[in-house]
């Protein structure tokens, strides 16, 4: 997708921290941290967003949650635990039309959520 944000991330075009890569998988820090620990998660193949998926695509977020637990244990934030958003549409306040899992912890995190 030419003009999507995290597209050209995946391909270099625009910079950013990488925290762990796989083939199918790139997770690197938020620009505007909200926890000490918050990176993105995001399939390389371009998906809006979690209403997008399908039967055909569904094996991205099981490539997903498989490096969750990964880059927890890498953070050093796996015992102590941590959250995993995924913002929806406008009323989930989701600004950026690629997939992307926020994976936040390194604090207390509040519940419910604004
Ligand atoms: P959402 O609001 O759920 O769509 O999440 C998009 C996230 O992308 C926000 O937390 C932004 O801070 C983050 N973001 C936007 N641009 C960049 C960038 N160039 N590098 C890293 N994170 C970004
Ligand atoms: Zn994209």
């Amino acid at each position: 997708m030419a003009d999507c944000l995290f597209c050209k991330i995946i391909t270099g075009n625009v910079p950013s921290e990488k925290v762990f890569e796989t083939e199918k998988v790139l997770a690197f820090r938020d620009i505007r941290p909200q926890a000490p620990v918050h990176i993105l998660i995001i399939p390389k193949e371009h998906i809006a967003s979690a209403q997008q998926i399908n039967a055909s695509n569904s094996q991205a977020v099981a490539d997903i949650a498989e490096v969750i637990p990964k880059i927890a244990e890498q953070e050093g934030i796996s015992k102590q635990g941590y959250r995993i958003v995924t913002n929806i549409g406008f009323h989930g306040q989701q600004t950026v039309e690629h997939l992307h899992y926020h994976l936040l912890g390194g604090r207390q995190l509040g519940w419910p959520p604004g």
